[in-house]
């Protein structure tokens, strides 16, 4: 099968050899479980876990301990969710949890607190946003309640990648003794991620957004501010603290572990190429004369690589179709794709059907070459006015 270009790594990102080469000898021969504690499978493979779990700690300037391994990014939202405001609700019986997040927020995120609120649960706000995503500071003040328990925001937008102000707000919910949620899934290796410069108390990330292996990803809890405040999700062996019961995925863990080192050691350099590309890309329609306007912020403002594009004269859907085997790139969110349904994300910028619907996302990606860019800019501008 002959591949088109990849240019959805939003999505999901290839796999680094260099991560495959640290993964390989792992799944064809130690293949330990790390809660076998009495023979050498069981301790070689913890050991692995345990070098895992302080390369990925050191990158985002955590402590080891206050990491957990979860399937990816979509669980780790959901045991800081649900196991924040579980905790909360056991501890105050009396009083209802409220929450803070955005309508352009991740669906792991959205749909987990929107069934919350739907079963009467939690009482939700959603704040304002501008015209590209953003959330200001006065946003979030004035959604705040007393009983305001927990704010969960991302650190980089997957569609229109517009970031968020985070370090401002941790100040703010570390005043008001709530707890603060991000989700960084997309800014590792392209944005500076240290949880003590954010000041979270939580945070979620995925290996397979930064060219690692899917189903895998991680949870930071800090432990000043979250020890016993979480309830787990997963109930069973009591494995990573109690919090995250299950057999560990000793060769995703690995994975995980490589994959973060080398997105932190390499995070100048490419998030400098990414922007490169990007910027390359949007010139090359300028100068073919196509008609278009980006969704979110300008190129200076956003996640690195990514692109969100309106393209008055035609649909996505028209648009993709002509690029199948050629280029490939999506209408929005794969999650969203993959349900049939259209962005959220633009629909909650306030955006027309018709604009929504002519909207298309392009992900450039560390292993996206000048040549690429230019085969797929010039191939998209002819599209556009045809
Ligand atoms: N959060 C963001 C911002 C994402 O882009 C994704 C991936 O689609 C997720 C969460 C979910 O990640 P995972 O696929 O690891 O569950």
């Amino acid at each position: 099968m002959k591949y088109s270009i990849y240019l959805d790594n939003n999505a999901t990102t290839p796999l680094d050899p260099r991560v495959f080469d640290a993964m390989l000898p792992i799944l064809k021969e130690h293949f330990g479980n790390p809660a076998s504690v009495s023979h050498e499978y069981g301790w070689y493979a913890g050991e692995l876990v345990e070098v895992a779990r302080e390369r990925l700690a050191r990158t985002i300037s955590a402590s080891p301990e206050e990491i957990i391994f979860t399937s990816g990014a979509t669980e780790s939202i959901n045991l800081a969710l649900q196991g924040a405001i579980h905790h909360s609700i056991s501890t105050k019986k009396n009083i209802k949890p409220h929450v803070i997040t955005a309508g352009t927020e991740h669906k792991a995120t959205l749909d987990t607190l929107r069934l919350l609120a739907e079963r009467g649960e939690i009482q939700l706000t959603e704040t304002g946003l501008s015209k590209t995503g953003e959330i200001s500071l006065i946003d979030i003040e004035l959604a705040f309640k007393p009983n305001t328990v927990l704010v969960s925001l991302l650190l980089a937008n997957n569609e229109i990648g517009t970031l968020h102000p985070i370090h401002d707000f941790s100040k703010l919910t570390r005043l008001r003794g709530a707890l603060l949620h991000c989700d960084a899934t997309q800014a590792i290796g392209k944005l500076p991620v240290s949880v003590e410069t954010l000041g979270v108390d939580l945070l979620s990330l995925s290996a397979h957004k930064i060219y690692g292996p899917k189903g895998i990803g991680a949870l930071y809890l800090r432990k000043s501010t979250t020890e016993k405040k979480i309830s787990p999700l997963l109930h069973g062996g009591g494995h990573e603290h109690g919090l995250r019961s299950g057999t560990l995925n000793v060769p995703g863990i690995v994975g995980l572990g490589v994959a973060a080192e080398l997105a932190e050691k390499e995070r100048a350099t490419v998030s400098g190429q990414l922007r490169e590309l990007s910027k390359k890309f949007l010139e090359i329609l300028s100068a073919a004369g196509a008609k278009f306007e980006l969704n979110g912020p300008p190129l200076e403002n956003r996640l690195p690589g990514n692109l969100n594009l309106y393209f008055p004269k035609t649909t996505s859907a028209r648009l993709l179709s002509s690029l199948q085997g050629k280029v490939a790139c999506s209408s929005s969110a794969a999650c969203s794709s993959a349900a049939g349904r259209s962005s959220h994300v633009l629909s909650a910028l306030g955006f027309t059907t018709e604009r929504i619907q002519s909207s298309i996302r392009i992900g450039i990606g560390r292993f996206n070459t000048a040549s690429e860019i230019q085969k797929a800019g010039d191939l998209i501008a002819e599209l556009v006015q045809t």
